[in-house]
């Protein structure tokens, strides 16, 4: 008698960190690792493309009417608002992703993420902290993406989402990238044993 064994569903991960954590750099260097298989949630937001990122690739860029319109029609699975743009993750591949049991990843601020934790409970949460306070805002005026007065609303945003740590699964201190990577990394595998 044989035994079929059904492909496991993939596993929803919400990463969320204050910006100029690093969050996206630890990502996208897990994605790297040969025994990771996860797909990157591509959001869409009302903000505007900085420095060199792309339509389709980095987000969706669209007009705060456009985006507006898909709050009407349902089309994300969450959305909130930063530095007083819109933010969302697209509904349609999620579900896609992960009934190939491909891991999707989601790289979000709190407020989006507490609403996944409504949505989806078992989802695993993430929390990538900068190693220090001042560490982080010389991020922010190194990457030179940011005007002085977003930097800052960026940093005061940093103390709220702090705040909120201990909603998450676990916490990576980033000030070590290849440390964090593997971090990340050991606790996907983790949680699917
Ligand atoms: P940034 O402007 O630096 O690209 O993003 C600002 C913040 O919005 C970051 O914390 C980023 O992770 C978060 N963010 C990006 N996409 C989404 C999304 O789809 N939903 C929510 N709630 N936050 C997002």
């Amino acid at each position: 008698m044989g035994i079929i064994k059904q492909k496991e569903k993939g596993l929803l991960i919400v990463v969320s960190g204050p910006s100029g954590a690093g969050k996206d750099t630890v990502v996208s260097e897990v994605l790297k690792k040969k025994d990771i298989d996860a797909w990157v949630s591509i959001s869409m937001t009302s903000r505007s493309p900085r420095g060199s990122e792309e339509n389709g690739k980095d987000y969706f860029f669209v007009t705060k009417e456009e985006f507006e319109e898909n709050i009407e029609k349902g089309n994300f699975l969450e959305y909130a608002t930063y530095n007083d743009n819109y933010y969302g993750t697209p509904k349609n591949k999620i579900d896609e992703y992960l009934n190939k049991g491909i891991d999707v990843i989601l790289i979000i601020e709190i407020q989006g993420a507490l609403q996944i934790k409504e949505l989806i409970p078992e989802a695993l949460f993430i929390f990538i902290m900068p190693p220090s306070m001042e560490e982080l805002i010389n991020r922010l005026v190194n990457r030179g993406t940011d005007k002085p007065e977003k930097i800052i609303s960026r940093f005061k945003r940093a103390y709220e989402e702090i705040n909120e740590v201990t909603k998450y699964n676990y916490v990576v201190v980033n000030d070590d990238l290849e440390k964090s990577v593997d971090k990340v990394a050991a606790i996907m595998k983790a949680e699917k044993c």
